[in-house]
């Protein structure tokens, strides 16, 4: 757990860090957020992931709490603060206080709050090498996935459902039979070509920065990347499947709905992109 959080202007103790019961992050889940992974003290890829912050606020018509260089101190030091080294940072920003009502309040001083706590990269790594099982589940979300807002009922339900289901995701399924994403996650396969693919983010789904940077990384390794929507059958019949995030970084998914990807173990691919990921983290 973070010992120490940063509340709209202030470093407390996680166990004095409060907002109001009238912040509409509370009230209607009207907020915004990012996650951060830390490596070595480092905050990986922070430009990309304050971009998709800023462009989330913009899209909710929410005013920034404070500008880019202020926050990336905040960010500084609240890793210090937690005398973090690999580690987690995640920042939500709300509409703030106001009375309720659902339409946006005349006036309202947006939220910020930040923590950071451990993250076991070791431990992240060793689950790659095993790869996990992952189950489908009805995508009943919104038509704006793209916005990284917290209202996650829906990705909430999909992973509980996945988890009682024995696998670790869920893998979001639209009405056609295609794979939109995971529940916090996106997702790749590796064709019979060995070409990756993985959904164009332009099509409702979240603009990963790890999707981003392995898609870079893939590209450097002269992996060809296809920006292409995949059914449920493409995953099964696929060579290899694996999600990015910042948690889990590069992770093999060797069963979906207890059926075996390939051999059921991490494939080469993946075991590529993994390292190289790591690597880029580590740099
Ligand atoms: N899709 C969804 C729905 C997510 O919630 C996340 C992580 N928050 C991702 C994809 C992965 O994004 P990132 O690589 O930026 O962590």
């Amino acid at each position: 757990m973070s010992r120490v959080a940063y509340v709209n202007g202030s470093y407390v103790p996680t166990a004095d860090a409060y907002v109001h019961i009238n912040d509409r992050g509370y009230q209607f889940a009207d907020g915004v957020y990012e996650g951060i992974t830390v490596c070595k003290g480092k905050m990986i890829d922070l430009e990309p992931h304050l971009d998709r912050l800023w462009r989330s606020m913009q899209a909710l018509a929410m005013d920034a709490p404070m500008q880019r260089g202020p926050m990336r101190l905040v960010l500084t030091e609240l890793i210090r603060r937690n005398r973090v080294s690999d580690g987690f940072l995640y920042l939500q920003v709300t509409r703030g206080e106001a009375v309720r009502d659902h339409a946006f309040p005349a006036f309202s001083i947006p939220s910020f709050v930040a923590t950071c706590r451990r993250l076991n990269l070791n431990a992240v790594r060793a689950r790659a090498t095993t790869g996990i099982s992952a189950s489908t589940q009805p995508d009943i979300r919104w038509g704006r996935c793209d916005v990284k807002s917290t209202s996650l009922l829906p990705n909430i339900l999909a992973k509980q459902a996945a988890r009682e289901a024995g696998g670790f995701e869920a893998v979001l399924v639209d009405a056609d039979g295609f794979v939109t994403e995971g529940s916090s996650t996106n997702m790749w396969i590796v064709t019979k070509d060995g070409a990756l693919k993985t959904r164009p983010t332009e099509d409702n789904i979240l603009a990963g920065i790890t999707r981003a940077r392995v898609k870079t990384i893939a590209e450097h390794l002269q992996i060809p990347v296809i920006e292409e929507s995949f059914t449920v059958e493409d995953a099964l019949a696929a060579k290899e499947m694996f999600l990015t995030s910042s948690t889990s970084c590069a992770l093999p998914i060797v069963t979906l709905d207890e059926k075996k990807i390939g051999d059921g173990n991490p494939g080469p691919v993946a075991k590529r992109l993994v390292d190289a990921y790591f690597d880029f983290m580590d740099a």
